[in-house]
């Protein structure tokens, strides 16, 4: 039987992507909606609640999912430390797969910069920058993945938020040995690409990922609500789902 799911965000370019693939995934999406349209009609009837929306619409309907017991998976990036924790505490009652980034590779690529960070730890001297380029309509920078890939070096290497330096501008000085350096590009159409930069002297390791279609991300959302309906409460990220975790 197919898993029914309520989309918000249905009409965007993600929840497009999510509904043409979802039935060949055994999903239906139940319930589509999208801005001005009311979570509270159709979530009764569905199985769980799915989000690529905007970052303002999550914590609203993160909360009625949460009184209706219904799982939740969420897409939307570029939220802020407030509207985290007060998701974060509500998956104390229902199960949430929250991910900035669903596709498989990148999963990957979170891994390996894991891996990467612990051999090339700071007394190696080797330098971690990060940067990411999106399509010219993406409104939040750096992207969710990016955002990832920098927390992932940040807790390997036990630096802290002030550490990350987003850009550099003017006379900054030579660069610091516990810098995170992190850069955003905007351009076109690109769909996402992601590069960690691990810079040493005489060498150079670099990990790229780059996406061409939205629908690595639409395929993994999709895994991640089947996974999600047989889980405890709790926050649970798409190396969860995966099986990555190191
Ligand atoms: P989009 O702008 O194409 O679509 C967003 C949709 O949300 C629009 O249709 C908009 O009308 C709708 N919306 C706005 N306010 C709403 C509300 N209050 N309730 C319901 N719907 C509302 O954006 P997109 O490219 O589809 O991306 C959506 C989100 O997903 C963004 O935050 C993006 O960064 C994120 N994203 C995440 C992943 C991932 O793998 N986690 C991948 C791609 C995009």
């Amino acid at each position: 039987m197919a898993v029914n799911i309520l989309l918000s965000g249905a009409k965007g370019r993600m929840g497009m992507s999510i509904q043409s693939i979802a039935l060949e995934h055994g999903c239906e999406i139940t319930c589509p909606i999208d801005i001005g349209d009311d979570p509270k009609e159709g979530i009764k009837e569905c199985d769980l609640v799915v989000d690529f929306s905007l970052r303002e619409a999550t914590l609203p309907l993160a909360e009625i999912s949460a009184s209706n017991s219904k799982p939740m998976v969420i897409g939307t990036t570029g939220h802020s430390c407030e509207e985290k924790d007060e998701i974060i505490s509500l998956s104390q009652s229902i199960p949430i797969v929250w991910a900035g980034n669903f596709s498989t590779g990148v999963n990957l690529l979170y891994y390996l910069t894991e891996q990467a960070s612990k051999v090339l730890d700071e007394s190696s001297n080797f330098d971690p920058e990060v940067i990411e380029m999106h399509h010219r309509l993406k409104k939040d920078a750096p992207s969710g993945t990016a955002e990832r890939l920098l927390e992932v070096i940040k807790n390997t290497r036990g630096l802290l938020e002030e550490n990350i330096i987003h850009g550099r501008v003017g006379m900054v000085g030579e660069r610091r040995d516990n810098e995170i350096g992190s850069h955003s590009i905007r351009g076109g159409d690109v769909v996402g690409d992601h590069t960690v930069m691990f810079a040493g002297v005489g060498e150079r390791i670099e990990l790229t990922h780059r996406a061409s279609d939205r629908v690595i991300f639409a395929a993994g959302a999709l895994r991640a609500a089947k996974w999600v309906l047989g889980q405890d409460p709790g926050l649970y990220s798409m190396q969860d789902v995966l099986g990555l975790q190191s």
